[in-house]
Formats: structure tokens, sequence, C-alpha cells
């Protein structure tokens, strides 16, 4: 169903995208691949789809990983996890899993599922996979920063490793903050252990306003619900063409048939969507949230966000602006532009825009 609020895993329940998945299966001989684009554009999506039908992938979500282990990424929790996404597999490829992890110290079997002890090394486990060849997806792994205590060098190194290694084993990673997750990889960091790899890209971008509107009319054909093209219209003025709202809207129109009514209700589920995100910002910085506030609210040049945040909290230096404006940059919230020859912020999503507006 179009309109199912989770990830889509089957190629059959996914709207338009049919390139992206194509390119993305072909990447995935490559060491290293970025997928990348903003929060709900549907990149695990079509990181699943891709998987899935590549039929020898692995998917760990480093976000949930972050937060199951209140914040800080232990090696133990990360044993754990990758375990559990061994031990979901199915059919074939898990009988080959399994025996290629045999003959690893750490590594006890039963029957059908894997057991890591403690003490194995990951690097070891890659090892043995390289035997089957497997395609190692991980979603928004800027998260991994947050694994050890040295900002989450050791997996790189890991990754590092396996990139120069291990033939047949083969990484994606995703990022909603795709600034974020370029300076964590750091192939252009000297001190990074991946510096001077090559990693292909590749950027999921919202629906044109005609397939948004394509992908409305399917959706709710799905379900045999009317709607008049009118409201279609009005819904994707708004909404734009970011996969995510759309669903949300579809449900909500479902349950209350007024568009105006199904607008809001978007409107607060992105609320409720947005307010985690926005603590985890608020733990950086009290002032991420206030910038925020200020250019969805029209305070948008460098001046008018100065003013705005000194109103409602104190003095801010220069330098400490400059450096805010650019980690919001990176986290892929805003996005400088040149309006009338001079540069102004813009927040990215218009549903972002809207919330932060109220
Ligand atoms: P991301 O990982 O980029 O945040 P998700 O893959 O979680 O995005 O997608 C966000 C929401 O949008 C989910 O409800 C998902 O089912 C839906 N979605 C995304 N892309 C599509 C698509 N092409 N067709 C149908 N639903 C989609
Ligand atoms: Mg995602």
């Amino acid at each position: 169903m179009l309109f199912d609020p989770r990830p889509k895993m089957d190629r059959k329940e996914l709207f338009d995208r049919e390139e992206e998945i194509e390119s993305l299966k072909k990447l995935a001989d490559k060491p290293l691949v970025l997928l990348l684009g903003i929060r709900r554009i549907g990149k695990s999506s079509i990181l699943r789809v891709a998987l899935n039908e590549l039929g020898n992938g692995i998917y760990i979500d480093a976000r949930k990983l972050y937060f199951d282990s209140g914040g800080w990424i232990t090696n133990d929790v990360l044993i754990r996890t990758f375990e559990k996404s061994l031990n979901s597999l199915k059919g074939e490829f898990k009988e080959k899993i399994i025996d290629a992890l045999k003959y690893i110290r750490g590594v006890k079997l039963f029957g059908v599922d894997v057991r890591f002890k403690r003490e194995v090394l990951l690097s070891e486990v890659l090892e043995a996979l390289n035997d089957v060849g497997v395609v190692i997806g991980i979603d928004e792994a800027q998260y991994l920063r947050f694994y050890g205590s040295k900002g989450g060098k050791e997996f790189l190194a890991l990754l590092a490793y396996s990139y120069d290694n291990l033939r047949n084993v083969h990484f994606i990673l995703t990022g909603s903050e795709v600034g974020l997750l370029h300076d964590f990889i750091g192939i252009d960091n000297y001190e990074s252990p991946l510096y001077g790899r090559v990693c292909e890209e590749l950027t999921i971008v919202p629906f044109s306003r005609e397939l948004s509107k394509e992908f409305l009319r399917q959706g709710f054909e799905e379900v045999s619900i009317q709607i008049s093209e009118d409201d279609i219209e009005k819904a994707v003025e708004i909404l734009d063409g970011i996969p995510g709202w759309l669903v949300d809207f579809g449900n909500e129109y479902i349950k209350i048939k007024s568009l105006e009514k199904a607008l809001e209700g978007v409107m607060k589920r992105a609320e409720d969507f947005l307010k985690g995100e926005l603590k985890e910002l608020e733990k950086r910085s009290l002032r991420y949230v206030l910038i925020l506030k200020a250019i969805a609210r029209g305070y948008d040049r460098w001046e008018l966000i100065k003013d705005y945040l000194e109103r409602n909290s104190k003095r801010v230096p220069n330098s400490r602006l400059a450096e805010l404006l650019r980690n919001l940059e990176k986290m892929s919230w805003i996005t400088p532009e040149l309006k009338d020859g001079r540069k102004k912020y813009k927040i990215i999503d218009p549903v972002v825009e809207r919330v932060l507006r109220r």
C-alpha cells in the first residue's frame, strides 16, 4: 500500500524510484556508497528494496543503535545488532552465512542462529562474510560517530580495512544529515582512516509536482477513496514532493476527508516527528532551534538572525553564529541561497518550515 507509513521493503509498494533502485543496485558492487537525501525522502525504503532484491543484503539502523544504547554506541550493542541482522536473514543466503561463520573464534551457532561472544572481532566476521559476498546497508550512518571513544574512528578503520582487503564486502551508508555524514566519513580529511578512498554517491530528490500528484492519485485509488483534482493540487502545493508527508496526508485524508483538516493533521504529525529531532538539537545547543525559528519566520539574513537570537537569548559572537549556521547546513536543515546579491538562508523542507513558524 502506497500510504503505508512504514519504510517500504518491496518494489511493489514503492511509487516510482525505479531508476534510483537500479542505480543503487549497480553501485552495490563498489566498496563504499553513500545514499543521500533529506529526512522522509525515501532513503530507507530505497535501501531496503535494493538490499532485498540483491539477495545478499544485511541491514543495520545506526540511529536505532544510538537510541538503544542511550546515546553512546558500545561494541557490545553493535555486535548484538549485527547478530540480530544476520539472524533475521532468510533462506539460502542465511545458510551460506552460517556456514561461513562456522570457523571463527567467538561465534556460537545454535541451529540456524548465530551468537557472537563478546570477544569476537568484527573484522574477522567481515572476513568470513567476504567468502559469501555481502552488501551491508547502514541507515543514518552519521550516528556511528557516537561509536567508541574516538568519534567513530574505530568503525571507520574497520570500513577502511574492508575497503582495502575485502573485495566482496560492500557498504552502502545512508544519511539525512548529509554534511555530517561527509564529515564523519572524511575521505578528504587526512586524519580519517578512510582518507583518500573513493566513495560513490546517489542523492534522492523530491518528486516533481506531476509525480507528487500522481502519487496521491494512485494512493487514493488503491484504497478507493474519492478526492478532487483541486484538493490534490492544493495538497501538493503545500507538501511539495516529499513522499513521507504525502503518505501522512493520504492517511489523514482517508480518516477525515477534508483537505484543510487533513493538512492540519499532517502538520500535527510533522510537529510530533520534529519534536524528537529538535530535542536532539537542543541537547547540543539551545540556539539551534531559535535560529531555525528565526529563519522560518523570515529573519533569514545574517543580521536578522543575529538580532532575533539576541532578543530571545543572550549575546552571540559572530564566530559562534557562523559555526551554528554551518552545522545546521551540515545537518541538512537549512541551505544558503543568493537573492538580489545577498545571502539568505532557507529551511529546506517546506513542511518543516511551516511547523517551525507555528
Ligand atoms: P527516509 O529514510 O529518507 O527518511 P523513508 O524511506 O522512511 O524515508 O520514507 C518516509 C515515508 O515515505 C515512509 O512512510 C515511506 O513508506 C514513504 N515513502 C518514501 N518513498 C516512497 C515511495 N517512493 N513510494 C511510496 N512510499 C514512499
Ligand atoms: Mg530513513
